[in-house]
Order: C-alpha cells, then sequence, then structure tokens
C-alpha cells in the first residue's frame, strides 16, 4: 500500500471520473496516482488492452465493467461508453476509467474527457505509459538515441475503419522523423512498408515489430522494411512497430535476453 499521504495525492472525490492509463501490461509500470485510485474507487471501467492482473489491486467491492471497443466480446459504442460514465458519476460513484498504455494516446481518453466536461462532471487525466514508449524500452529500443534520431513519429497503421489511414501524407510522414512508431499496424505492414519505400526510405532500415510487449508473452521480431513489404509476417496482437536505425542497438540493449527470462 503506498503512503497517499506523504505522497501528497489527491483525494478521488464520490462524483467524478478518473481517467487512468494502466501501461502495456507490466502491472510495475502502474503509476502511484493509479495505484491509489484503484484502492479507492467505487467502479472500474476498463477496455480491452488492460492487462487482466491488474484487477487484483482494485478495492475489494469495486465493481469491474468492461467497458472497451473489441476483444471478441460485445463492443459498446463510444458515446455509450461516455454516457455510462457520467451517468455513474451523476450516480455520486468514483469511476476509474481504466485504459491500456496512456489513455491520450489512440486511447479516446479526449473524447470522453470532452464528453465528461461537456456533463459538468469532475474528472482528472492520469497518464499511462504508452505501448510505443514502454514497449520498446522493454525490447531494449530506445525510442530516441543521440546521434540516431532527434525526433519521433508515433502514427495509427489503420482508420477508423480498419483501412491503412488514407488521409496521411505517407510521403511526408518518411521524410519526417528517422523514427517512425506505428499502433494498430499489424493487418497492413506489408502496404504501409510498401508506401514506405516507394516514398524513398531504404530496403535495408531494420523494423522491430513487439507483440504483447511488457508481459510474460513478449516476443520480438526484427526484420526489415524490405523483407516486410515482401512478406508481411503473422503478427500476435497486440502489436507495436518501430521502423528506424534505433533498432539496432537491440543487439547491445536487450536486457529482457540478458535476464533470460520474460517480463513480469
Ligand atoms: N492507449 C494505448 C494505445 C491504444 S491503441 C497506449 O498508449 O499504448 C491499441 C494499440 O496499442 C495496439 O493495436 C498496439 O499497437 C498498441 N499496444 C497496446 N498495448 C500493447 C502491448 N502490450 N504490446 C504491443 N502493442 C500494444
Amino acid at each position: 500500500m503506498i503512503d497517499s499521504a506523504l505522497l501528497g495525492l489527491p483525494e478521488f472525490e464520490p462524483g467524478s471520473v478518473w481517467l487512468v492509463g494502466a501501461g502495456p501490461g507490466d502491472p510495475g509500470l502502474l503509476s502511484a496516482l493509479a495505484l491509489h485510485a484503484l484502492a479507492r474507487a467505487d467502479v472500474v471501467a476498463y477496455d480491452a488492452l488492460v492487462d487482466p492482473r491488474i484487477f487484483c489491486l482494485a478495492r475489494p467491492g469495486a465493481a469491474l465493467e468492461y467497458a472497451g471497443k473489441r476483444g471478441g466480446r460485445p463492443s459498446a459504442s463510444q458515446p455509450d461508453i461516455s454516457l455510462r460514465l457520467i451517468r455513474l458519476a451523476q450516480a455520486g460513484k468514483r469511476v476509474l476509467r481504466l485504459k491500456g498504455g496512456d489513455p491520450c494516446v489512440f486511447g479516446r481518453g479526449g473524447e470522453e474527457a470532452l464528453a465528461l466536461a461537456g456533463a459538468g462532471i469532475p474528472f482528472r487525466i492520469v497518464p499511462g505509459i504508452t505501448a510505443g514508449i514502454g514497449g520498446l524500452a522493454y525490447a531494449g529500443i530506445p525510442v530516441t538515441h543521440r546521434d540516431t534520431n532527434s525526433a519521433v513519429t508515433f502514427l495509427t497503421g489503420h482508420d477508423s475503419d480498419g483501412a491503412v489511414p488514407g488521409g496521411l501524407d505517407w510521403n511526408a510522414i518518411a521524410r519526417g522523423a528517422p523514427v517512425l512508431v506505428l499502433y494498430m499496424a499489424s493487418r497492413h505492414l506489408s502496404k504501409i512498408a510498401e508506401r514506405l519505400l516507394a516514398a524513398g526510405r531504404r530496403t535495408d532500415e531494420p523494423m522491430a515489430i513487439i507483440s504483447k510487449a511488457t508481459t510474460p508473452e513478449q516476443s520480438v521480431l526484427v526484420s526489415t522494411l524490405g523483407e516486410i513489404a515482401a512478406a508481411a509476417p503473422d503478427v500476435r496482437a497486440p502489436a507495436i512497430v518501430v521502423i528506424g536505425e534505433v533498432v539496432r542497438l537491440r543487439t547491445a540493449l536487450d536486457w529482457i535476453g540478458a535476464l533470460g527470462s520474460n517480463p513480469a
């Protein structure tokens, strides 16, 4: 149990909603604020990517509600989820909205916060470790590295219809940051690699695909843009993809491999 008073953590007021990032998997990556909120919440409304091991940290008696949009279970619409959060808060509950990674990185945290603000519900945003940074670290790949890249681009590999994002300017993306981190990209890997090559990126540019990052089932595939464009590998979801020279650092920095075990 953390000493919330010593850390000066805020009260979780009844009738409020905390939008909390649960990190990519390993419960050790939860913040002190997330633990504090879990210990006090009346309702934990979680999404599909939250690691189930985290639920045992919730207050005994807290109601656990699935409020996600995938995972093979019936999915609520985004307006329904936002409305549910509002109703629970209006009923005087301490509502913990728990999301995988960071709530505001491709996680619709902004949309839910806007709905809460519109309804006059007090809320707080507790950032989490996003898969595109924490997942890379667990694969021994720093997201930036001196001499390699001073910029990084985070992008989603599919749009809301599930297609390769047509609205993205792939030429500009290819010329932009030396390191690209792709979320939700497993289904379109070859097409994305082709577009980046057509826009001038090199065929031998390294690329890593990290599946189930920071969990006991983490696996890492290292390849190149050219190989992935030629043949898409079978990827276990969820997977985060990183393209750029930083991937080569994994050879020296694969600390999990060096420990001889998978993460927690
Ligand atoms: N808010 C989340 C991202 C949600 S979008 C975050 O900040 O991490 C969902 C995508 O996140 C997945 O398709 C995948 O690309 C990535 N992702 C989330 N958790 C992951 C994990 N444990 N391992 C690999 N990728 C993950």
